[in-house]
């Protein structure tokens, strides 16, 4: 470059994104989906069916099978009869049966996350780079344990429980399957397990898998339904463990229903994390990480950071440069691989986000939004930051599980912690400071499942992922999550 020739502006765009949609047709969706039981997909004998739409556009997508409780009854017959042999097996041939779904998620990843966001409403990008892949390392990492219970520490004879009834929610529907199915079949259980209502296409597609992996008839069933079906399958006496990943409120129901039963419990419930940012943090990082924090999914995360704590001396800094960086976010199709806020999952969860902004307006906090057009049709939320928000305020105490940020400030680390554990929950929290000591103190003092630092809503498969308080119990993923699926030891 000579001296008279001008540096180009690397920084303001000169130009517009085209769109890059992902290629729809890539996912098959059937007209009418049946149930999942003993192997092959039959018709309801009770239950009915529902439509799922996409939140998009609220294009009908198809009809589901709905469970009734004689269909669950089927489906934990079909569990129990699996589990003898299922049991049986060593574990290196469980271990291959695992490895065959993690290369057949692989395999059909593009499939899978193009019907994961018509069906659900998340970005493509998402689904493509975080759902679809960490759902196969799931697989591949328990995989890897079948074979390796025996020296584990788990006691000298690790044995599985039974068989597992499993409900998840609709955030992220392939990745919580994924949480549930690969530990308890690595453990030599079997599983009936509830998608949700609004994201049952998924699972369905995840039951082709196991046909195409051989995986014995009724080792897993799928049945699909709304909450009545969760409450049966909860409720079916064949049941030795139900792991549950929902709401707080479902959760408790479910608390007392088992309550002195026998069956063994886990749950993964609701969360409103502190993400904690101090003045000598790398700002521009930590920018970064309370977007992907609480933007990421359409903050449809039961982690999601949706309380920041910013250091007084850095507040005006942190929320100016987080405004500019919200103004660069793209809100639209969720299968343009440019998008980065996709649509919210439900009408309900919509009406559920704007109840509480509201409430967040009426109790004094400043809300602010960037300029974007919404979409005409479907489900959508701007990406929306409040402050000036007040401790005791819903919407810093409240769980929102969409687009929103409560901005909170503090002055000491002391004061940092107080705020931060003062929540009902406990699932996670994010610390952002250069120092390593403060990490550690931190961690230490935070009544959080996971606590990152200087990064936010990184999931491995090795790493156990559980709550305090009323976030739940139990831990997924890691050593830790197998506990959950093996009978008790007493020196465990
Ligand atoms: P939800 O509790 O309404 O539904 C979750 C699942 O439970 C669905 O499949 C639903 O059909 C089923 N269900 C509803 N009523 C039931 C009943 N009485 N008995 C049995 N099953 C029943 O929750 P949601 O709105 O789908 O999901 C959002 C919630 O999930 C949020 O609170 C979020 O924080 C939480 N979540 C937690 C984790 C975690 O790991 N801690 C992960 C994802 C989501």
């Amino acid at each position: 470059m000579t001296s008279t020739e001008t540096v180009p502006d690397l920084i303001t765009p000169t130009w517009d994104y085209a769109p890059a949609p992902e290629a729809r047709d890539l996912a098959t969706i059937h007209d009418t989906y049946g149930l999942f039981i003993g192997g092959e997909f039959v018709d309801p004998d009770d239950g009915g069916s529902m439509a799922t739409i996409s939140p998009a556009t609220e294009e009908h997508l198809a009809d589901v099978a709905v469970a009734g409780e004689r269909d669950v009854d089927r489906a934990v017959k079909a569990a129990r009869k699996a589990f003898g042999p299922w049991s049986k097996l060593t574990g290196t041939e469980r271990s291959k049966y695992l490895f065959r779904i993690a290369r057949l998620l692989q395999e059909r990843a593009r499939e899978f996350a193009v019907l994961e966001s018509i069906d659900n409403g998340k970005p493509i990008r998402e689904t493509r780079d975080v759902d679809v892949p960490t759902a196969a390392a799931h697989f591949f990492y328990h995989a890897g344990w079948a074979d390796k219970l025996d020296w584990a520490g788990l006691g000298p004879d690790p044995r599985p429980l039974g068989v597992c009834g499993q409900v998840i929610p609709w955030n992220f529907p392939l990745l919580m399957l994924a949480w549930k199915i690969a530990p308890a079949l690595a453990c030599g259980n079997t599983v009936v397990l509830k998608p949700a209502e609004t994201t049952p296409l998924s699972a369905l597609l995840f039951a082709e898998v196991c046909q195409q992996a051989d995986l014995p008839p009724g080792v897993v069933n799928i049945v699909t339904g709304a909450g009545d079906t969760g409450a049966a399958l909860v409720a079916q006496t064949d049941v030795d463990k139900v792991a549950f990943t929902g709401s707080t409120a479902v959760g408790k129901a479910i608390a007392r229903q088992l309550a002195g039963t026998g069956t063994r419990l886990t749950l993964e419930l609701g969360g409103k994390a502190a993400n904690i940012v101090f003045d000598d943090a790398p700002i521009d990082q930590a920018i970064e990480g309370i977007v992907d924090g609480i933007f990421f999914n359409q903050g449809h995360v039961c982690c999601a950071g949706s309380r920041l704590l910013v250091q007084e001396s850095v507040h005006d800094l942190v929320v100016d440069k987080l405004q500019q960086r919200l103004g660069t976010l793209r809100l639209g199709d969720p299968l343009d691989k440019n998008t980065d806020i996709g649509a919210i999952n439900s009408a309900a969860q919509l009406a559920r986000i704007e109840a509480l902004v509201e409430a967040g307006e009426d109790e004094g906090a400043q809300r602010w939004s960037p300029e974007c057009e919404l979409p005409s049709s479907g489900f959508w939320f701007r990406p929306t930051i409040f402050t000036g928000v007040g401790q005791s305020s819903r919407i810093a105490q409240e769980e929102i599980f969409g687009p929103v940020l409560s901005v909170l400030t503090f002055r000491t680390p002391d004061e940092a912690v107080a705020k931060a554990n003062n929540t009902p929950y406990g699932l996670s929290a994010g610390v952002w400071t250069e120092k390593g000591s403060r990490i550690l103190w931190m961690a230490d003092q935070l009544r959080a499942g996971v606590v990152w630092a200087n990064t936010f809503n990184r999931f491995d498969p090795t790493s156990p992922f559980g709550g305090y308080k009323e976030s739940g119990f139990g831990r997924e993923g890691g050593r830790h999550g197998l506990v959950s699926y093996l009978q008790e030891e007493p020196h465990r």
